[in-house]
């Protein structure tokens, strides 16, 4: 059976996509490196849902351990405008190196099913990190289902967050602003 490692956001975008590529034939297991969730509290938050989430589908999820926020703003100090580039470009090389040096047969990402994300822009970065790396990206056009994968969370009583990630998006969201 071919293996996957996918790169994990949050629970709630998780769980419809691990059901996804199990239904496909893959044996999944998640990642978790997610630098660009500020507060560090709001990280430990999401990674505990998340881990509860794992339990649940009986899913091994592999957590990198690296809140690497001082990349982060490396990477993003300067282009603000367009810091989704390098925020998911950061995390999921990550994916893509990790998926390689583990083995897997391929590497993709929960951020696919969220309509709140860029995904054309997803899907031509982890196509580019795939080539790179040498592991196939998988790409599924899962917008259709963000509301059954909440569905499938909403028992559980998880954390549900209410911005992206970023202390940015957070401005954005609760002060009603557009970062340029
Ligand atoms: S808005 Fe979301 S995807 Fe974009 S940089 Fe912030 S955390 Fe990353």
């Amino acid at each position: 059976m071919k293996r996957v490692l996918v790169h994990s956001c949050c629970a709630h975008c998780a769980a419809y996509t691990v059901e996804h590529w199990r239904q496909q034939g893959y044996e999944v297991s998640a990642l978790w490196y997610n630098p660009n969730i500020h507060p560090y509290t709001e990280h430990q938050q999401r990674l505990e849902a998340m881990q509860a989430l794992a339990e649940e589908m009986k899913l091994p999820l592999i957590n990198t351990g690296g809140y690497d926020i001082v990349e982060y703003f490396r990477r993003v100090a300067g282009h603000e405008a367009e810091r989704c580039g390098h925020c998911f470009r950061l995390r999921l090389s990550k994916t893509a190196e990790t998926a390689k040096e583990m083995g897997f047969d391929a590497f993709t990402t929960t951020l696919l099913i969220s309509p709140h994300q860029k995904h054309e822009l997803l899907q031509e970065i982890g196509a580019e990190l795939g080539g790179e790396k040498g592991v196939e990206f998988l790409y599924a056009d899962l917008r259709k289902r963000y509301s059954d994968s909440r569905h499938i969370t909403k028992p559980m009583n998880l954390h549900r967050q209410q911005y992206c990630g970023c202390i940015y998006s957070e401005w954005e969201r609760y002060g009603d602003t557009t970062i340029k």
